[in-house]
């Protein structure tokens, strides 16, 4: 049984358009796995729908987690179970500042784990492993009192995806396009970031338009997805095959190259 399955997942927007056309997953711990696809094939809708976005649909098929189905779950209560997901395009919380959020979430999180019982973090051991964690990944020790992303430049609000998931420790970690818009050096800093947490407790899906990020952090499988599917699969080299040739000799079909 895998930590985290997709079973012929469909996802439809609000409009009633399907936009994942039956996607089958299976993630583990110590597992990297890549999502590569095109612009606009669905790769954040997928990641929404995994993460109980409530304005997108899932019409059919299943997300399994830890053998337990939690296709109707809120997304609150899949990040108790260890769900958590990067978004690509972050949102501004004015305010909330970084380290109000960030305790509120772990709080939430330990409750759950306590069985709905208050067990909060005492607060020296948090302010203590939100500023190691914050040197790290170099996030500047005063963004942790400002309004999360607001003004944050594009790297910025990457680097504080990246440190609320080394804050949180989640189970399966889905980062969607967090190398899109990253300089060389904080792409490099992201990537050490995800390699860190990723291992025997976590499984990682880096979802991805292109392979520049897997050239940092090691994928174990890669999955090509066209127009709401996965078209192939393999190993780290078609990561390499897709960035020689592009996506253009993979049909939604599954039909291969042209
Ligand atoms: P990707 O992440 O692979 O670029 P997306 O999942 O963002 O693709 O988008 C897939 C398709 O779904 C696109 O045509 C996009 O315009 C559409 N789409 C996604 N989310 C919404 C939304 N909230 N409202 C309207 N259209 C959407
Ligand atoms: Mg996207």
């Amino acid at each position: 049984m895998a930590l985290l399955e997709l079973r012929n997942l469909h996802v439809a927007l609000e409009d009633g358009t399907e936009i994942v056309k039956g996607v089958d997953l299976a993630v583990n711990t110590d597992e990297i796995h890549a999502i590569m696809g095109p612009n606009g094939s669905g790769k954040s809708t997928l990641a929404y729908a995994l993460m109980g976005h409530p304005g997108y649909q899932i019409t059919d098929g299943q997300i399994l987690l830890d053998g337990q189905d939690v296709t109707e779950l809120g997304a609150d209560e899949r990040a108790q179970r260890g769900l958590f997901l990067a978004f690509q395009y972050p949102h501004a919380i004015p305010g909330v500042t970084v380290a109000s959020f960030l305790r509120t979430a772990i709080n939430a999180i330990r409750k759950a784990r306590a069985d709905g019982e208050d067990d909060p973090i005492p607060v020296p051991e948090f302010r203590k492993q939100l500023m190691g964690a914050m040197d790290e990944l170099k996030v500047p020790r005063e963004l942790a009192q400002r309004y999360i992303n607001d003004g944050f430049s594009g790297g910025e609000k990457k680097r504080v995806e990246i440190l609320q998931m080394a804050m949180l420790q989640p189970r399966i970690a889905v980062l969607d396009e967090t190398d899109s818009g990253l300089d060389i050096d904080a792409l490099k800093i992201v990537a050490a970031g995800v390699r860190k947490l990723a291992g025997p407790e976590t499984g990682t899906v880096v979802i991805t338009h292109y392979q520049r990020i897997l050239n940092y952090v090691e994928p174990d499988y890669v999955h090509v997805f066209v127009n709401g599917g996965i078209v192939e699969e393999g190993g780290p080299e078609l990561a390499h095959k897709l960035e020689a040739e592009g996506y253009e000799g993979f049909s939604p079909n599954g039909g291969g190259e042209s």
